[in-house]
């Protein structure tokens, strides 16, 4: 057993680990050294750094071992290419350098690199250093996730869904697509806490939010935006194509039974806005698609609610 060994497993595996060398026995090499310590899922190979940004782009990578000297894409140009994409940014990489070659080290350091094991490798110092660096990369998702989710409901919470809309908003403009946002409040919630408990009302708003999800397409945003209140992003549906999702899921919530409700249903209030994709004033904002699905969510209340209301723009 390797040194190390001992050491790993304490509860976190990554899916997979990227080899990049020229060398097929050093890739060999390294596989065979970490596959015992069972830290990945998976051992994937790439002979150059082209071969490597191809595979990050085909598949997610938790750790990268990337050898320096290589032809064509080397380790450096690779460095550069891949912390100069965001989605690549935060996976670790870890440089294999020849022993006496301090400045190409501190040259990779600089570069983005997360540390360097020097070849010939020693496979418990391999082991120990990649174990290290994807311990970090998963707490680092673990914290990046927990950021933008809502603890109870596990949908986004709001502030990532402000980041999300803004974005969203700028690509619709962009590309003159429609964009439609749904805000949705659940009906007589207050009752549901004072009659039932807090712990049922929580579980209602987990069930909400759970039927508010399973009834959009997977790229369609859902979040917890305040108490009882969830929004949903649709983009490039118009008003029509939004108002048929709207009053689904205001049907789907209706008609279902919630346990531990009695029998008594649950309703929700919804008011929907679309932005055409054309804003001939170049004067709407993000703040006037709330304001106006807000408006619309009012109007549905004070209309009776389980009702879903339109909201117009001023463009
Ligand atoms: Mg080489």
């Amino acid at each position: 057993m390797p040194p190390g060994t001992a050491l790993l497993n304490d509860g976190f595996k990554g899916q997979a680990l990227l080899i990049v060398d020229d060398s097929p026995t050093v890739r060999r090499g390294i596989r065979i050294a970490l596959e015992p310590s069972a830290l990945f899922n998976e051992y994937v190979e790439a002979k150059d750094g082209l071969e490597a940004l191809r595979i990050l782009n085909q598949r997610p990578i938790d750790v990268i071992l990337c050898d320096v000297e290589m032809p064509g894409l080397d380790g450096f140009k690779f460095l550069d290419l891949m912390k100069g994409t965001p989605e690549y940014r935060g996976i670790p990489v870890i440089l294999l350098t020849g022993l006496e070659n301090v400045e190409k080290k501190i040259a990779g350091l600089e570069r983005g690199a997360s540390d360097y094991v020097t070849k010939p490798f020693d496979k418990g110092e391999l082991i120990a250093r990649v174990r290290v660096q994807l311990k970090l990369k998963m707490l680092q998702d673990q914290l990046r996730i927990a950021s933008i989710t809502d603890f109870l409901t596990k949908q986004f919470n709001r502030r990532h869904f402000m980041e999300v809309l803004q974005s969203e908003f700028d690509r619709a403009l962009r590309y003159s697509n429609p964009l439609s946002f749904v805000i949705l409040d659940i009906d007589h919630f207050k009752k549901i806490n004072d009659s039932h408990g807090h712990l049922q009302g929580d579980r209602v708003l987990v069930d909400v939010s759970a039927l508010v999800r399973s009834s959009v397409r997977s790229h369609d945003v859902v979040a917890r935006y305040g108490g009882e209140e969830f929004v949903i992003l649709l983009p490039q549906i118009d008003e029509a194509g939004a108002t048929a999702v709207a009053e689904k899921v205001r049907r789907i919530v209706a008609e279902t039974a919630f346990s531990g409700m009695d029998g008594q249903s649950v309703t929700i209030s919804l008011g929907l806005v679309t932005f055409p994709g054309k804003d001939p004033s170049g004067k709407l904002t993000v703040d006037a698609l709330i304001h106006s699905a807000d408006d619309a969510l009012y109007r549905a209340k004070e209309g009776g609610r389980n009702r879903l209301e339109i909201g117009k723009l001023t463009l």
